[in-house]
C-alpha cells in the first residue's frame, strides 16, 4: 500500500472503533442526550477522530466520525465536531502518550465534581485503576483551552487517569480509546460506591503501602503502560 492508503485504511480503523466505543458509554449509563464524547489519536498523525456534535447515540457510524487536526479544524467529516474538541486537542497536544479521551457527566463523578471534593482512594478498585485518589480540575467554561489546560495540568505527574472538573464532569486519558472509556465507566463506578459507603459512616483509609503494591501490580498484571509512561 501507498502512505496515502495506507494512512486512509488506518483513519477508517479509528472511525470504526470510536464509534463502537460510544456504545459503551450508553451500555454502562454515563451519558444522557447527546451529552458525551469519545477521541481517539490518529497514531503517527497529527490528527484525532472524535464524534459529532449533537448527533444521537443510536446514529453514530463509522462515517459521521469527524476527522481533526491537534488545532480541533475539521479535517474530513461533513458534521461540526463535539464540542469538547478544543480541549481534547490541547491534551494529544501536550501528552503525547495520550491515545484516548472520553468526557462524559455521569452522575456520581459530575456529583463529587460539584462538591469540587476528590474521590478518597478507599477502595481496592480505585487503587488498581487510579493508584491513588481520583483528583478535581479546576472550573472552567467552553470556548478557550482552559478545559484542556485544567486536564493536562490536574494529570500531569499523577496516577490518576480521571479527573473531575469542577461543577462539570470527568474527563479520562488512556493509552488507546478503549483504555479513556475503560477509565470513564470505572470512575462512575468508584465515585458511586464511595458516595454510598459515606451515606453509613466514614470510610476506612487504605494504607499507601498497600494502595502502591495495588497499583503496580495490576497495571503489570494488566499489562497496561507504568505510570511514568502515563504522567
Ligand atoms: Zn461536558
Amino acid at each position: 500500500m501507498t502512505a496515502v492508503t495506507d494512512t486512509q485504511a488506518t483513519i477508517a480503523a479509528i472511525r470504526r472503533e470510536v464509534a463502537a466505543l460510544h456504545s459503551e458509554l450508553t451500555r454502562y449509563q454515563l451519558v444522557v442526550w447527546t451529552a458525551g464524547n469519545v477521541s481517539a489519536r490518529v497514531p503517527g498523525h497529527d490528527l484525532l477522530v472524535i464524534k459529532p456534535s449533537g448527533v444521537s447515540y443510536d446514529d453514530l457510524t463509522p462515517d459521521n466520525m469527524v476527522v481533526c487536526d491537534l488545532d480541533g479544524r475539521v479535517v474530513e467529516g461533513e458534521h461540526a465536531p463535539s464540542s469538547d474538541t478544543e480541549a481534547q486537542a490541547y491534551v494529544y497536544r501536550e501528552m503525547p502518550h495520550v491515545g484516548g479521551v472520553v468526557h462524559t457527566h455521569s452522575t456520581y463523578a459530575a456529583a463529587w465534581a460539584i462538591r469540587g471534593e476528590p474521590v478518597p482512594c478507599v477502595l481496592t478498585m480505585c487503587a488498581d485503576e487510579f493508584g491513588g485518589e481520583i483528583p478535581i480540575g479546576p472550573f472552567a467554561i467552553i470556548g478557550d483551552d482552559s478545559i484542556g489546560r485544567g486536564i493536562v495540568e490536574t494529570l500531569t505527574g499523577h496516577r490518576s487517569r480521571a479527573v473531575l472538573m469542577q461543577n462539570h464532569g470527568p474527563f479520562t486519558i488512556g493509552r488507546s480509546p478503549r483504555d479513556a472509556v475503560k477509565a470513564a465507566v470505572m470512575v462512575e463506578d468508584v465515585a458511586r460506591t464511595v458516595h454510598l459507603a459515606r451515606q453509613g459512616g466514614e470510610p476506612l483509609a487504605i494504607p499507601q503501602g498497600a494502595i502502591d503494591s495495588l497499583f503496580d501490580r495490576y497495571q503489570n498484571v494488566y499489562g497496561q503502560a507504568p505510570q511514568e509512561a502515563m504522567s
